[in-house]
C-alpha cells in the first residue's frame, strides 16, 4: 500500500470552506430596486419581464455565440478561464425530471455543462446517468452518499469518494464510458489532507467561484437574481447549482439568456484520462488497508 506523507504546510491548509454563508437579503433589494421587490414576493408566478429588466446590460454585442471553447486539464490548477467565461455545474444528481429538464434546456441553449454525481443516484438511475453522458456533458463525482467528508477520518473519507466513482463508472459501464477525474467534496467541506489524497489519486478537484445557492427555500427568479449579481461581480467563474431542485431547472433558460445578453461564454471542462475507477487510491496517511 502506498503511503503518502505530505508536508506541514499540506497539513496546515486544512481547508474548511464556508459554503453556506450567504449575502444579507437587503443585498438582494437594493439590486433590484424597490419596483422589484413586490414581483419577487409573489412567488414563481411573478411576470418574468420585470424582474430581468432590473438589470443593466453589460456593454458589448448581445446575442454573442453562448457556446465557449473546451478547456481540457490534468489538474485543478489548470483551470484558469479568461474573464467572461463561465463554467456550469451540477451537482447531487442525476434525479428523473429536473436532470431530464436541465439536458434539455441545455441542449436547446447549445451548451455543455460538468454534472458531479452522487454514487447512491447514480445506483438508483444508472441509464440517465448515461443520457447525460450521450449528451455529451461531463461526468464527475461527489461521494456516494453526500457525507461532510471533513468529518470523517482519512480512510473514512477516501472510501467515500472512491465509493462514489465506482457507482457513478458502474452505471456508465454499459455505454463503453467512464467518468471524468473530476470531483467536488459534498457542502464543499474538506481538509488539506483529504484533498491532497483526493488530488494523489488522480481525482481533479473542482472548487466553486459562484454557489447559486439554489437549495435556499427561494423561488427561482431569487436565486437567479442572486446568481447573476455575484457573476456580474466576478466576471466569470465556476458556478454550482444542483440539477435535483425543480427551481434550477426552472431557472435554466433565464440564466442562460442573461448570460448569452451579457457576452458570456459557456465552457465545457474536459479531464485528460479518465476511467480511473480501476486504479487504487492512494492513502495520505494511516491504516488503508482494510478500506481499499
Ligand atoms: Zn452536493
Amino acid at each position: 500500500m502506498s503511503v503518502v506523507l505530505r508536508s506541514v504546510g499540506v497539513l496546515a491548509v486544512a481547508v474548511l470552506v464556508l459554503a453556506g454563508c450567504a449575502k444579507p437579503p437587503e443585498m438582494r433589494e437594493s439590486l433590484l430596486g424597490t419596483a422589484s421587490i413586490d414581483s419577487l414576493t409573489t412567488g414563481a408566478t411573478a411576470p418574468r419581464a420585470t424582474f430581468r429588466s432590473s438589470y443593466q446590460p453589460m456593454p458589448g454585442i448581445a446575442n454573442a455565440q453562448l457556446s465557449g471553447r473546451t478547456v481540457t486539464v490534468g489538474a485543478t490548477e489548470q483551470i484558469v478561464l479568461r474573464p467572461g467565461e463561465v463554467v456550469l455545474t451540477f451537482d447531487d444528481g442525476p434525479r428523473p425530471g429536473t436532470t431530464d429538464s436541465i439536458l434539455a434546456t441545455l441542449d436547446q441553449f447549445g451548451v455543455k455543462a460538468t454534472f458531479l454525481m452522487l454514487g447512491s443516484s447514480a445506483e438508483r438511475h444508472p441509464a440517465l446517468v448515461r443520457k447525460v453522458a450521450e449528451h455529451g456533458h461531463t461526468i464527475g463525482t461527489h461521494t456516494y452518499d453526500h457525507v461532510d467528508l471533513s468529518k470523517l477520518d482519512l480512510p473514512e473519507a477516501v472510501a467515500e469518494i472512491y465509493a462514489g466513482q465506482q457507482a457513478v463508472a458502474a452505471a456508465l459501464a454499459p455505454a463503453e464510458r467512464a467518468p471524468s477525474r473530476f470531483f467536488r467534496f459534498p457542502y464543499l467541506a474538506q481538509t488539506g489532507l483529504i484533498r491532497t489524497s483526493a488530488v494523489d489519486s488522480r481525482f481533479i478537484v473542482l472548487d466553486v467561484d459562484i454557489d447559486s445557492k439554489d437549495y435556499y427555500k427561494e423561488t427561482a427568479e431569487q436565486v437567479l437574481e442572486r446568481t447573476l449579481a455575484r457573476l456580474d461581480a466576478r466576471g466569470g467563474g465556476i458556478i454550482l447549482f444542483h440539477d435535483i431542485h425543480l427551481r434550477t431547472a426552472e431557472l435554466l433558460p433565464e440564466f442562460l439568456t442573461a448570460l448569452r445578453e451579457r457576452n458570456y461564454s459557456v465552457v465545457g471542462l474536459r479531464s485528460t484520462g479518465g476511467g480511473v475507477f480501476d486504479m487504487p487510491v492512494v492513502i495520505a496517511e494511516g491504516p488503508s488497508a482494510d478500506l481499499i
